[in-house]
């Protein structure tokens, strides 16, 4: 707010309201001083707020190969079918006859969802991936208690190149956390993982592709040895726009999944949300399900009815409802072959990037990959001491978002691209083009990189400061 600040110390434009007269009794901290409210016009407040804008890096403003986070393309139309008066301008305790488009919308949604993943129901409750993580292991709990082994099983088995929400949500489940190690190509190391199963297992979680930008060869194998120890098997579907209309979590031997609406089906994020995690079962978890989901009667019409041994809620009413709206017009648009075709282009885009670094920059695993990839900097930092981060701040200098840095863990200076299927051969074109002078600078003025950035509109943050002294309000001295 530095422009209104400023202009409100010169006194230009400002109204001074007399300080607030409340008794000393009631309020103990009452203004001393008084309030200087800047008054400006409404040019000077467009000007102020588009100037940062303008500072602000989006998918908006080029490239944004931000991996395992699909920060991709999110059509405006999805935005004006969401913002329709008659799905934005529900109240969520309006009698279900006032609601029937939107019960028919959910509906529809949770058919398509389960049609793409291979489940059988779904819930919208869960506002994000990791809450539909913890609502997933609550069903895998109750199937368990259920069956009298609840005591028993008390194991989550999580392979080590998972997103840190998979261990966490665990935990806040009530399970022990068991890490099983990958092998060098990347994959799930079977010998390891039959030796983690056994009597105690309650489930595995499992992306795939995994965060290493890999589809796991083995996994009917992987599914098969934890149902065969008696555990089940919980789906990470934030990758799902790699594999989606091609392969289905629920013929890969999955029993629960959730999927980022906010990723893979047209919902911006990045901003703190509004997300929606919607987590989807086999029919023999279905009755487990928490909140209302709503259902089709033979009338035609529309009622939500609960689950008969539903977990309980997990969030307040039916979810982000306007966001499910946005999935559902994606997949409308996209349709059959338009799904499975975003997932190709998305795999097409990550290999073609890749292919033109790989003869500079060493890759954390070879061959093809999936919708993402990683590189591995180590060599490049012993080299030269330019590190993934001096690399990232060297891109946002050539006009690029940095791609994930330092992820996933068992990388070391790792970079994670993910292009999405969006983008055209020019702009990974130029990307690549980009990287290949910064790995020139690297090798010949390392100091360069190390200072980088220096064109954007603020430098280099003291990152250990931000995270050891975060200033967690607004604040600036009168
Ligand atoms: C983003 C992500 C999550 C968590 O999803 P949120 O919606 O951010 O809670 C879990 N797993 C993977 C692999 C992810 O990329």
């Amino acid at each position: 707010m530095k422009l209104i600040f400023e202009r409100g110390a010169e006194g230009r434009g400002c109204s001074i309201l007399p300080p607030c007269d409340v008794p000393e009794v009631e309020f103990s901290r009452k203004r001393e001083t008084k309030l200087c409210l800047p008054s400006l016009s409404e040019t000077e407040i467009n000007r102020h707020y588009s100037e940062l804008e303008k500072q602000v890096y989006g998918v908006n403003s080029g490239f944004y190969p931000l991996g395992s986070c699909t920060m991709k393309y999110n059509p405006k139309v999805n935005e004006a079918a969401a913002a329709l008066p008659g799905f934005s301008g529900l109240h969520p305790l309006q009698p279900e006859h006032t609601v029937q488009g939107a019960l028919e919308l959910l509906n529809r949604s949770e058919k398509a969802l389960c049609e793409i993943t291979g489940m059988d129901r779904m819930t919208f409750q869960p506002a994000a991936g990791a809450h539909g993580e913890f609502t997933g292991l609550l069903l895998i709990k109750a199937y368990h208690q259920k069956r009298g082994e609840g005591e028993k099983r008390t194991k989550i088995l999580v392979p080590d190149s998972a997103h840190g929400t998979n261990p966490a949500s665990a935990a806040m489940a009530g399970f022990k956390v068991v890490n099983i190690p990958s092998g060098p190509d990347g994959c799930v190391d079977l010998e390891k993982l039959q030796e983690a199963a056994g009597e105690d297992t309650a489930g595995l979680m499992l992306t795939n592709p995994n965060t290493v930008g890999l589809f796991d060869k083995n996994i009917l194998e992987i599914t098969g040895i934890v149902h065969g120890a008696g555990g089940l098997c919980y789906y990470d579907g934030a990758n799902l726009n790699a594999v989606m209309g091609i392969v289905r979590p629920g013929d890969m031997g999955f029993d629960v999944i959730h999927l980022n609406l906010h990723k893979t089906f047209s919902t911006p994020h990045g901003g703190g949300g509004p997300g929606s995690g919607p987590v989807g079962c086999k029919e023999f978890l279905a009755a487990f399900l928490p909140g209302k989901a709503a259902e089709r009667r033979e009338d035609g019409t529309y009622e939500f009815e609960t689950p008969a041994e539903s977990i309980g809620a997990v969030r307040s009413f039916w979810g982000n409802f306007l966001v499910v709206a946005k999935a559902y017009a994606y997949i409308l648009s996209l349709g059959a072959e338009g799904i499975p075709e975003a997932a190709e282009s998305a795999v097409l885009n990550a290999n073609y990037l890749k292919k033109k670094l790989e003869d500079i920059y060493p890759m954390a695993y070879p061959g093809t990959c999936m919708h993402e990839f990683v590189m591995d900097l180590s060599k490049i930092k012993e080299k030269t001491g330019v590190t993934a981060l001096d690399i990232a701040k060297g891109l946002l200098d050539g006009g690029i978002h940095p791609p994930t840095m330092y992820f996933p863990l068992i990388v070391h200076e790792a970079l994670m691209f993910e292009p999405t299927e969006t983008e055209s051969r020019e702009t990974l074109d130029e990307a690549a083009e980009l990287l290949r002078k910064l790995y020139r600078t690297a090798c010949e003025n390392p100091k360069e990189l190390h200072e980088a950035p220096i064109h954007t509109p603020v430098r280099r943050l003291d990152e250990v400061q931000a995270a050891r002294k975060p200033v967690l309000r607004y604040s600036y001295d009168l």
